[in-house]
C-alpha cells in the first residue's frame, strides 16, 4: 500500500466522539476528513471537512463516499459488515472488514478468542429458552445473558441469579441469538489500547485501569495499579490478538482481573476506546493520532507516558439542572476539558470528559473526581 500523506482525505464511518477526536488529530496533521453516518451536525461532522448523511444500508451512497476518499477507517463498530465490504471494493479499509465482523458480534468474538487460546470466561450460545436453561445448568446460575449482536455500555444484558430468572432474562434480550456468560467476580477491570501498522509493528499504552458505574465507564487511570506480571501478560495477550487478527489500526482489549490474579478478555473494540481518552493529554502520541498513522501507512508514534493521568466521563446527567460550572472544574490548572458538541444532554449520554495529570495515578484520580464534582456544586454556598 502506498502511504496516504497529509492533504489526502480520510473517510470515517460513524460520527460520534471517537470520530471527532480522530478528526481533530487528522486535521492537525493536515489531512482532510470525510465522515459518513445517518445523522447530521454530529460530533465528528462538526470538525470534519465533509459530512455525508446517509443510511449505512444505502450502498450507492457508500460507493460514492468510498470513491472520494483515500482510505477508510471507522469509529463505531456497529457499522454493517456489508457497508464496509462495499467501501473496500473501491478503497482500502483499516482495520479490515473481517476484524469488524468478529468484534461486532459477541459470539463470533468469544469463539475466536477461545479457539485461539486467549482466556475468556465460560460462555454458551443460546437460541431458545430451553437452551438457556441447559446453559445455566452447565456454567452456573450466576451468569449474564447478552445479545450476540449490537450492544454497548451494558445495553442488551440481563443478569441471572437463579434458574427462575431465565424466563425474564430471555424475554428481556428480545433477540433470536444470545450469549450466556459466567459472571466474573472480578477484582478490577483494565484495558490495553494498542496499535499495529502494515508492517506488523506493535505499540501499546500499557495497562489502563477502569471503573464502571451502571455498566458505563466512569473513571480510567494510567498506569493501572497491577503487578508487573499482570501488566506483561495483558500486553502479550493484546499483542497476540492484534497479530492473529492482522489488525492495521487501533484495537482495545478489555479485561477482567479476577480475585485470584487471572486475566480474562471481556471484549475487543476495533478502534480507539473511551479508556484511552487520557492518551490525548498524557502520552506523546494519542490513540487517535496512532489510528491515523496506522491507517495511513505512517510510522507509529511514541506511546511514552508523560505523566500519570486520570479521565472522568461527563454524562448528560450532569446537565440536568442546567449548564455545568466549567470554570469551577477548571480551577485546578492541570484539569483539561473535552466536550463532544452534542446538543441534547440525555441521562447516560457521553457528553465529554475531564483529564487530570499528577505525580501519581491515585493523585490524578482524586483531582479529576473533585473537578467533576465541582461541575455541579453550587459555588454560592
Ligand atoms: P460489556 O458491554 O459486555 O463490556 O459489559 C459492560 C460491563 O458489565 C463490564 O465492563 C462489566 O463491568 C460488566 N460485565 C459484563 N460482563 C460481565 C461478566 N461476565 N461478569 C461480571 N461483570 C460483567
Amino acid at each position: 500500500m502506498k502511504q496516504i500523506l497529509p492533504n489526502s482525505t480520510v473517510g470515517v464511518f460513524g460520527s460520534g466522539q471517537l470520530g471527532r477526536m480522530f478528526a481533530i488529530e487528522a486535521r492537525q496533521m493536515g489531512y482532510r476528513v470525510h465522515t459518513f453516518s445517518p445523522e447530521s451536525d454530529t460530533p465528528t461532522g462538526q470538525v470534519a471537512d465533509y459530512e455525508t448523511v446517509a443510511e449505512y444500508e444505502d450502498l450507492d451512497a457508500v460507493e460514492k463516499f468510498a470513491k472520494t476518499v483515500d482510505v477508510v477507517t471507522f469509529e463505531f463498530e456497529n457499522v454493517p459488515f456489508e457497508t464496509v465490504e462495499k467501501a473496500a471494493q473501491s478503497i482500502a479499509v483499516f482495520p479490515r472488514g473481517e476484524v469488524l465482523h468478529i468484534a461486532q458480534h459477541r459470539l463470533r468474538e468469544k469463539t475466536f478468542l477461545s479457539q485461539n487460546g486467549f482466556p475468556v470466561t465460560a460462555f454458551r450460545r443460546v437460541k431458545t429458552l430451553e437452551e438457556l436453561k441447559i446453559a445455566v445448568a452447565e456454567i452456573g446460575v450466576l451468569s449474564i445473558l447478552k445479545t450476540a449482536g449490537f450492544g454497548y455500555d451494558g445495553k442488551g444484558q440481563a443478569k441471572i441469579k437463579s434458574l427462575e430468572d431465565c424466563e425474564t432474562a430471555f424475554a428481556q434480550i428480545k433477540e433470536n441469538e444470545a450469549v450466556l456468560e459466567a459472571f466474573v467476580d472480578f477484582e478490577k477491570e483494565v484495558s490495553v489500547v494498542a496499535a499495529r501498522d502494515l508492517e506488523g509493528n506493535f505499540a501499546h499504552y500499557g495497562v489502563i485501569e477502569n471503573a464502571h458505574k451502571n455498566h458505563i465507564l466512569d473513571v480510567s487511570f494510567a498506569p493501572a495499579l497491577v503487578s508487573e506480571k499482570i501488566k506483561n501478560e495483558a500486553i502479550e495477550i493484546t499483542r497476540g490478538i492484534l497479530e492473529t487478527l492482522e489488525v492495521v489500526g487501533v484495537m482495545t482489549v478489555e479485561f477482567f482481573l479476577t480475585k485470584d490474579e487471572k486475566l480474562l478478555v471481556n471484549e475487543l473494540a476495533p478502534r480507539p476506546h473511551n479508556s484511552g481518552h487520557l492518551t490525548i493529554d498524557a502520552f506523546i502520541c494519542s490513540q487517535f493520532e496512532q489510528q491515523l498513522r496506522a491507517v495511513c501507512g505512517l510510522p507509529l508514534g511514541s506511546t511514552e507516558l508523560l505523566r500519570p493521568a486520570a479521565m472522568a466521563n461527563l454524562l448528560g446527567d450532569l446537565w440536568q439542572n442546567g449548564e455545568p460550572n466549567f470554570a469551577a472544574a477548571l480551577k485546578n490548572e492541570t484539569v483539561k476539558l473535552h466536550l463532544y458538541g452534542k446538543q441534547e444532554a440525555r441521562c447516560g449520554r457521553k457528553m465529554g470528559h475531564l483529564t487530570a495529570l499528577a505525580e501519581t495515578a491515585e493523585a490524578s484520580v482524586k483531582i479529576v473526581e473533585k473537578a467533576r464534582k465541582l461541575l455541579t456544586a453550587d459555588l454560592r454556598r
